[in-house]
């Protein structure tokens, strides 16, 4: 392993000035692990949270291996947010700037002039979302021939927001010999995935608690929930973590039954498996989630059994189960075929000391995470519909713009005048950005023969937010849900 950096002392003058003119001194934890490994050229994975002082230990290397006389690109730093490729950019502002280092961020929403501007003059650093980077690339104002160091930044955030065929987009642009560095910090397998895609015999860096801890086959974590508001909490997290595929296990048919009608009324595509089903239903409900058409799967332990789905990427216990054992059949439905996978409990109140039970007796300890907030909730959103516009929008040709400028900018502009407006454009953008909508109620053919409440089947999906399928932004002429 290489020697940790105890001081600023080894940069040179114009880096240290930087250095002290933001106000630091000594190096932060990440900063001592990152810079050294980063100064011999090897790729690294690095498992720190935002506030660690992750942008320097990338920021500080960087700005000391490019060369100040080329002007190219020769760093790319991709985020998942404008705003923290914002900070990025700043902060790699402040480190090169008395030694020749530009840095730009480089993200939608804004004009593209002095980005532009910028890319003619020569800017080394790039910070930005993946959405604009491509839209330069793709227009040839970007060129990445000369990159030497290519980070991704809060990697699983990148990645649970849908950027990941952007980044393959990105990948087709990189040149093979390059330095590259994965910051997270979660390690879930879709980052240890990117990491194999994109880095070369990574180093493994991880400055969370418990020191150097390799990455689990799941990630298994509970929230503490009153028994009142668990039907609430469980779909604000299905729609704050946008799980790919689950299966949601209860304890009894009543809360499957519950259940199932609970998150269909919210808009949520799910379904269930009960053991009064006929054979001819349930067949056509396995059938659809294994397929991909169905995102969520409602049942018992029992009703489970014996059905042969193997690669869910959540598990999620609505009631903890009743042994030791019923956890690890359970979680074992994930993380299955060389996938790794995330299993969330639901704890209430009287499951607490059953749930430490199970831990103790499987050896485990599964760690409690605060249930989002609302506004989490409707942020995490918003972060998502914002990836798809700059997907949608960067598949457009220059002429498809243009007339979208001149025929339908007018329209736009007219719907924002008014209440109504802004609802129908908001409606108008759910339904052209919405990939993933559940199936209206006569397809549900399961549904009637398992006798369920028709009132369930009558849910309103234009008014409420289903959880995304992250599978990259629309496609265009190309949709799952059906028409309304
Ligand atoms: P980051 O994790 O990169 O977002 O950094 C968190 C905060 O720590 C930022 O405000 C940095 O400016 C600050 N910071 C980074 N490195 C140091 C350091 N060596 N000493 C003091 N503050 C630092």
């Amino acid at each position: 392993m290489s020697e940790e950096l105890s001081d600023f002392t080894s940069f040179s003058e114009g880096i240290a000035q930087g250095i002290a003119e933001l106000g630091w001194t000594k190096p932060m934890a990440v900063q001592a692990r990152v810079i050294p490994i980063m100064r011999t050229g090897r790729d690294l994975i690095v498992q720190a949270v935002t506030g660690s002082g992750k942008t320097g230990a990338f920021g500080l290397p960087i700005v000391e291996l490019l060369d100040p006389d080329l002007k190219a690109v020769q760093a790319l730093i991709l985020a998942p947010t404008r705003e923290l490729a914002g900070q990025i950019a700043k902060e790699l502002k402040l480190m090169g700037t008395h030694v020749g280092i530009d840095t730009i961020a480089i993200y939608g929403g804004t004009a593209y002039g002095p980005q532009l501007e910028a890319l003619d003059r020569g800017v080394q650093v790039i910070a930005g979302t993946p959405g604009r980077v491509l839209d330069h690339l793709g227009n040839g104002r970007m060129k990445l021939d000369k990159l030497k160091v290519m980070i991704f930044d809060e990697a699983d955030e990148l990645l649970s927001l849908g950027f990941w065929p952007d980044m393959k987009e990105v990948k087709t642009y990189l040149p093979p010999k390059r330095l590259t560095g994965l910051f997270s910090a979660t390690m879930p397998e879709r980052v240890l995935s990117l990491s194999r895609q994109f880095l070369d015999e990574p180093e493994f860096i991880s400055l969370t608690e418990g020191g150097m801890r390799s990455p689990e086959e799941i990630e298994h974590y509970h929230y503490i929930v009153s028994a009142q508001e668990k039907d609430a909490v469980l779909a604000r997290i299905l729609e704050f973590e946008d799980p790919e595929s689950a299966i949601i296990f209860c304890n009894t048919r009543d809360d499957v039954r519950f259940v199932t009608g609970y998150l269909k009324r919210r808009g949520v595509d799910a379904d269930m498996i009960q053991g009064d089903m006929s054979q001819a239903a349930r067949e056509q409900v396995m059938k659809r989630i294994k397929s991909g058409d169905l995102r969520y799967l409602v049942a018992t332990d029992v009703a489970a059994r014996g059905i042969d789905i193997s690669d869910l990427s959540h598990v999620i216990a609505y009631a903890a189960p009743d042994s030791p054992e019923s956890y690890l059949h359970r979680t074992g439905r994930t993380g299955r075929a060389g996938k790794k996978g995330t299993a969330i409990s639901l704890v209430s109140g009287r499951d607490i000391g059953n749930f430490q039970y199970i831990q103790n007796a499987n050896r485990m300890k599964i760690p409690e995470r605060p249930i989002p907030t609302e506004s989490d909730v409707r942020e995490r959103i918003a972060q998502r519909y914002e990836v798809r516009l700059e997907h949608a929008v960067r598949h457009l040709t220059d002429r498809e713009r243009e007339l979208a400028e001149q025929r339908f900018l007018p329209v736009v502009e007219h719907l924002m005048e008014s209440d109504e407006g802004r609802r129908e454009l908001a409606a108008i953008v759910y339904d052209a950005l919405t990939e993933t909508k559940p199936k209206p109620a006569a397809s549900a053919g399961a549904e009637a023969d398992a006798g369920a409440d028709p009132e369930e089947e009558s849910g309103n999906v234009a008014n409420t937010e289903a959880p995304q399928r992250h599978s990259g932004g629309p496609r265009r002429g190309r949709r799952r849900g059906p028409r309304r």
